[in-house]
């Protein structure tokens, strides 16, 4: 049974709720979840104020201490977490061993980045003033984490708030909180006092509530979908809490005629169906030009019927099970609707026949769509390569920012106008170009419209958990 993690306990729920945790790849309970509600999370922040009085006046390189201790700790452990990670979310174990080194590298890097938290000295139009600017910790924060990315999600905002100087009440998702779990045992053995992170997890929307309308909680920083967020953005004004929001995204990719075909098909296979889709930034609608639109649906489409589906523990797989049935099936409502539009389905979008037990779905390859077509107009989450064709550089990017989404977008050319052209006309908080991983530990992560508000990573992921103060003497 895995509880809540209080004050430095580990705590039964208040009210003695349970829920199963599923191994999506089977089917089977892995464990049982200590579920809480709003009298939990009140429990957490009441922890969280109080630690705050003292973990808010550490310096800088007291929290760098402990927050490298607790990347070492991550790095050191990479086998066994790895497996947890596998088990929760189903995803490869390459793909779970990354996902914790990039963990441990967000810690380790906002423990030198909460050093450089610098201010600055303002010259003032009077002899006797002088003004400076200061950065100080928000206070206590709720961050609520999706399940796509159990280590990486919090990791990225945990580094950022603990080395701002904050304390932190975190809920991870109730689909993968193993990982977070394993993340507070990093912190813990690192000597991180009691009551500067609890963990919470139980009744979503209850502690969602609880965050919003409690006074001591300064601030939520939310990952995961448009439909959440807006509840959040609605419950905020309740008690002024601050947001960030990490939301939904979807990617367009422009591919140009200049580029060598096969070689970017054989990389699109995996980057578009890395971790089956489920992926914010993954690229989603792929614009081909019309002069290389078959060639390149070709080949993508052996690409793709070559990739290994199965449990994550199997080597040489490259797609797990999607997380849950429920997920399974919105992918297979949005197939199902691009077939009654006419759209061709090249390879997969079934379940396979010898992988029953899981919530596995065969990677497909859909073309021949419009822009009008469910896979241009929705968040698909999962393993769908869609294909579009387009003739004029204009109307792609038309048809590329026609979404409400702007978090990523991909370009793929070896023409220097082009690209310059196309980046600086789309609107999305992200641009790869010729990569598809523009985003790094050091980087602003962050979305335009819909995808979000505020950024995670990067200097900007830390001053995202500080409040600025201008200080202002005068009668010198
Ligand atoms: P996803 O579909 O990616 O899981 P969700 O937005 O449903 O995205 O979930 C992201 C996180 O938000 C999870 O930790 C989930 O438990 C939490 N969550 C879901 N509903 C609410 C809510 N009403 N208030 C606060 N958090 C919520």
């Amino acid at each position: 049974m895995k509880q809540q993690f209080i004050n430095g306990e580990w705590v039964a729920a208040i009210d003695k709720q349970e829920m199963d945790l599923i191994d999506p790849a089977t089917e089977k309970v892995i464990d049982k979840l200590s579920a809480g509600n709003a009298g939990d999370c009140r429990a957490a922040i009441d922890a969280a104020h109080k630690a705050f009085a003292s973990w808010s006046k550490t310096t800088p390189y007291q929290r760098a201490e402990i927050l490298k201790k607790a990347a070492n700790y991550l790095r050191e452990n990479l086998e066994i977490i790895a497996r947890d990670m596998v088990m929760e979310s189903g995803k490869p174990l390459p793909e779970a061993k990354g996902e914790w080194t990039v963990a441990a590298n967000l810690f380790e890097w906002y423990a030198e980045e909460g050093k450089r938290s610098y201010g600055r000295i303002i010259p003032t139009n009077r002899p006797d003033k002088r003004s400076s600017v200061i950065y100080q910790p928000i206070g206590v924060v709720g961050i609520i984490t999706a399940w796509n990315f159990p280590a990486y999600n919090p990791a990225r905002a945990w580094a950022a708030a603990l080395a701002a100087g904050c304390t932190v009440v975190a809920k991870p998702s109730e689909e993968t909180p193993l990982s977070a779990f394993n993340l507070v045992d990093a912190l813990v053995k690192a000597g991180l006092p009691n009551g500067v992170l609890n963990v919470v997890i139980g009744d979503a929307a209850a502690i969602g509530d609880e965050m919003l309308s409690n006074c001591l909680l300064k601030k939520i920083s939310f990952t995961g979908s448009t439909r959440v967020g807006k509840i959040l953005m609605d419950g905020a004004s309740r008690t002024h809490t601050k947001l960030s929001l990490e939301l939904g995204g979807n990617a367009p990719v422009l591919i140009f005629d200049d580029v060598d075909v096969d070689a970017l098909a054989k990389v699109t296979a995996i980057a578009r169906f890395r971790n089956n889709g489920q992926v914010c930034t993954s690229p989603q609608r792929f614009y081909v030009h019309k002069n290389i639109y078959e060639q390149f649906a070709e080949a993508a489409t052996a690409y793709v019927s070559q990739l290994k589906i199965g449990n994550g523990f199997t080597e040489g797989v490259n797609l797990g099970p999607l997380i849950t049935k429920k997920q399974r099936e919105s992918v297979l409502d949005l197939v199902s609707k691009a077939q009654a539009e006419n759209a061709e389905i090249m390879t997969g979008g079934n379940i396979p026949p010898h992988l029953q037990q899981g919530y596995f779905l065969q990677p497909a390859v859909i073309g021949n769509l419009q822009q009008t077509s469910v896979l241009a107009q929705n968040e698909i989450f999962g393993p769908v390569l869609p294909l579009f064709v387009f003739d004029d550089l204009d109307d792609a990017i038309a048809k590329a920012n026609d979404t409400e989404y702007g978090l990523a977008s991909y370009i793929f050319t070896n023409n220097l106008k082009t690209s310059i052209y196309a980046s600086e006309r789309l609107e999305f908080g992200i641009v790869g170009i010729n990569e598809w991983a523009p985003h790094g530990t050091e980087s602003p992560f962050g979305g335009w419209k819909s995808s979000g508000q505020g950024h995670e990573s990067g200097s900007e992921g830390l001053y995202e958990y500080m409040e600025k103060k201008l200080i202002s003497t005068g009668g010198l």
